[in-house]
């Protein structure tokens, strides 16, 4: 199957990619600045790259870890439309005092809540201080008529991607309570298209990144809401060879029939393919030298060789290999650094990340630990 099977790759720089993520953890590299509305999911990239190469516990000291931790909580905001996380204290001066209710222009965030409870998931918090019933009612505060979900309350700001954040929050919480799924569903099935992918809201051309999305959605949604299945299997031919065809000649995927290959789409495809299991069709040697050629000296990958490093890319391109590492297990040298702990491709973390935040997010887990509502 695959063409390029004898070239020999060269070391994942493991040590260099975790430096670039500590980096700018640390102080946002100038290249990075424009960013710094987003700074959660900044972290995300930088703590999850460090988790994704078992490094996290080993590069970062307890001090930093506990700031880290405290620094999320104070983004956990409550006010009229429940609670969730906010992207960082920009539009506020002030630390969060005792009953602190937001303002229409400082309210919760849903992207950046999902990112919030993956990053404490990876810090290994008990999670003792999440408002869960708060959590489901600012979800259902988010979803639109069209079933569809903006990325505060009332906001006009709406695609897949904060689709999938609604659903994969309500999994880890394991409460559907706050979606209606049916009309959630009616809604991924209208950004379909012919060739199979899915564009980021109806009538839009298919994309990787949101054909992840849509894929993910429909696989996370509990199956008594899905009676045929999350596809048809004529639905999943076509979906999966349209994302087939995306593994360019470099060995990396492009996110649009006629782009380039960039490394992020390495992740988003991949992890498409790996999710309906179709993992093998994927030539997992050429898709490693496409991001071997993307790996920046100094440490950090880029979306394309040649290009400058940043935490969204390495993170993708890690997460990549880790669902399709070009070696066996119990490989040696070279081959060794080219070998993750697999991952979880619907919430998009580590397995045994995916698997803490599954066991301490839901309700049911305070019963069993004494933590949290009722209990003060
Ligand atoms: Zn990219």
């Amino acid at each position: 199957m695959s063409t390029s099977s004898h070239t020999e790759l060269p070391a994942l720089a493991r040590a260099g990619h975790a430096a670039h993520c500590k980096r700018c953890l640390s102080g946002l590299p100038g290249s990075q600045v424009e960013v710094d509305g987003a700074r959660l999911a900044l972290s995300f990239y930088c703590i999850g790259s460090l988790d994704l190469l078992g490094v996290f516990f080993e590069k970062t000291s307890q001090f930093d870890r506990e700031e880290w931790r405290e620094w999320i909580w104070e983004q956990h905001i409550s006010g009229k439309y429940g609670t969730g996380f906010r992207p960082s204290p920009f539009m506020t001066t002030a630390g969060i005092a005792e009953g602190y209710e937001y303002t229409d222009y400082d309210t919760p965030h849903i992207i950046m809540t999902y990112t919030a409870l993956l990053c404490l998931a990876i810090l290994r918090d008990d999670f003792s201080r999440l408002d869960r019933t708060g959590l489901t009612t600012f979800i259902r505060a988010c979803q639109r008529e069209d079933g569809s979900f903006s990325t505060v309350p009332g906001s006009g700001e709406f695609d897949l991607r904060t689709l999938y954040c609604a659903f994969a929050i309500s999994s880890m919480l394991d409460d559907w309570s706050g979606i209606n799924v049916p009309r959630a569903v009616e809604f991924i099935s209208t950004c379909r298209t012919y060739e199979g992918g899915y564009g980021q809201s109806p009538f839009c051309e298919a994309q990787g990144g949101t054909s992840y999305i849509a894929i993910a959605s429909l696989h996370l949604a509990p199956s008594s809401f899905l009676p045929n299945g999350p596809l048809t299997p004529a639905e999943r031919e076509l979906t999966v060879n349209w994302l087939l065809q995306n593994q360019a000649p470099s060995g990396g995927f492009k996110g649009r029939t006629n782009k380039e290959a960039d490394a992020c789409y390495c992740f988003w495809c991949g992890a498409g393919l790996h999710i309906l299991g179709a993992k093998e069709f994927v030539d997992k040697q050429a898709l490693a030298g496409f991001l071997a050629s993307c790996q920046f000296k100094y440490g950090g990958i880029s979306k394309a060789p040649g290009e400058h490093p940043d935490p969204y890319h390495t993170y993708l391109s890690l997460a990549a290999l880790a669902m399709y590492s070009p070696y066996t297990e119990g490989a040696e040298g070279n081959e060794a650094t080219w070998q993750f702990e697999s991952l979880d491709p619907l919430l998009n973390a580590k397995e045994s990340t995916a698997r803490w935040a599954r066991e301490h997010i839901p309700a049911r887990s305070i019963a069993t630990t004494g933590h949290g509502v009722g209990v003060e």
